[in-house]
């Protein structure tokens, strides 16, 4: 198998403020791997605060390439090799490869990953939208626009308006709301906060406080009427045992976990702990949201909104309608390049 590397950037359509940072384009890498007449693709969005950038993403592709072997259907052997070759981290490069690998398999045996892995397509969520940090006027003004698209908003906080922003917003709007904080809160200031936030109806808070905080999860899950779920703090399989009895759900994000494999693991393991599960995301293209896609019909909640936000997706795949996940009928991922998508410098590694 051949394993070629392309970085492509996305750009955020608005500024995407979250409590920790402010981001204006997503550096991404597409990864392309050959078999014969096949071809599978996968990207990498690499996150910073998980660790990896888009030059860790292509400095780690080549020593994984070497691990491919020439079986592209045997992915649990793959994905052992791509673990032992690189022990830790490196996830949103190992995850390329492994979407790659299920768009590989699906075209090879000319069906759908969701075919290939027995799931109903009906079965999909609707995806929330995420309204980004700024005033609370431009959060309640963003907020009654997408709510006329999509059913489900999810709010950014962390911030010093936090009710203000809540306030406004279901002012404008009578959509479900969810909100994040993304790690952004002490216990304390958690409790409080989202004892005020219950009176808006909120469905549940995601990542009241610091990642390494399971403390502080268990804390505040018992002093409020809201559920919590837990996504800093719940990257890989090995942290589900850590957080359960601690929130009452997880959002698992392919970036973060290393896999569709992975992530179809950490589905089970969170059912086996009566945790709720919500699939998430890094800003990626269609192509990375699409294969996210491809396992939603096993999650309760989903937030998938990575390529809306953009306003250059190289990608056709999913569609959203009215927020409901409407997965392609192509064989593998069922993605395809935009005719309009101009072709970056590639880099090749056999
Ligand atoms: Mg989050």
């Amino acid at each position: 198998m051949d394993l070629r590397a392309e970085p492509f950037d996305l750009t955020l359509r608005t500024p995407f403020t979250i409590a920790r940072s402010t981001q204006l384009k997503a550096h991404n890498v597409l990864v392309e791997v050959r078999d014969g007449d096949h071809t599978g693709i996968g990207e990498a969005a690499p996150s910073a605060y998980y660790g990896e950038r888009r030059e860790t993403v292509l400095a780690a592709l080549p020593y994984l390439a070497e691990k491919l072997g020439n079986d592209p259907l045997l992915r649990e052997d793959i994905a052992a090799n791509l673990n032992a070759t690189l022990h830790h981290g490196n996830a949103a490069a190992k995850v390329a490869i492994d979407m790659a690998l299920y768009d590989l398999a699906g075209k090879r045996l000319g069906v759908p990953v969701f075919r290939l892995l027995g799931l109903n397509p009906a079965r999909t969520p609707i995806t929330s939208f995420t309204i980004a940090i700024d005033t609370p006027e431009a959060m309640a003004e963003r907020a009654r626009e997408a709510a006329r698209e999509y059913p489900i908003l999810k709010i950014k906080l962390g911030t010093p308006h936090d009710i203000e922003i809540v306030r406004a917003i279901r002012e404008a709007t009578n959509a479900t709301l969810r909100v994040d904080a993304n790690a952004a809160w002490s216990a304390k200031q958690a409790i409080q906060t989202i004892n005020r936030l219950a009176e808006y109806d909120i469905e549940f808070v995601e990542q009241p406080v610091a990642a390494s905080d399971l403390e502080g999860l268990r804390l505040v899950r018992e002093n409020v009427s809201l559920p919590i779920i837990a996504d800093e703090s719940c990257a890989t399989l090995d942290d589900i045992e850590r957080v359960a009895g601690r929130v009452d759900g997880i959002n698992i994000k392919l970036m973060k976990c290393g896999g569709l494999g992975n992530a179809i693991k950490m589905i089970h393991a969170a059912r086996a702990h009566h945790l709720k599960v919500m699939l998430g995301c890094m800003i990626e293209s269609s192509l990375a949201i699409t294969a996210a896609a491809q396992i939603s019909p096993l999650v309760d909640y989903a937030d998938l909104d990575g390529a809306l936000l953009t306003s250059d997706d190289p990608f056709d795949g999913v569609r959203v309608e009215r927020g409901k996940l409407m997965l392609p009928n192509g064989p593998g991922l069922g993605v395809q390049r935009r005719a309009s998508a101009t072709k970056q410098k590639g880099r090749k590694h056999d």
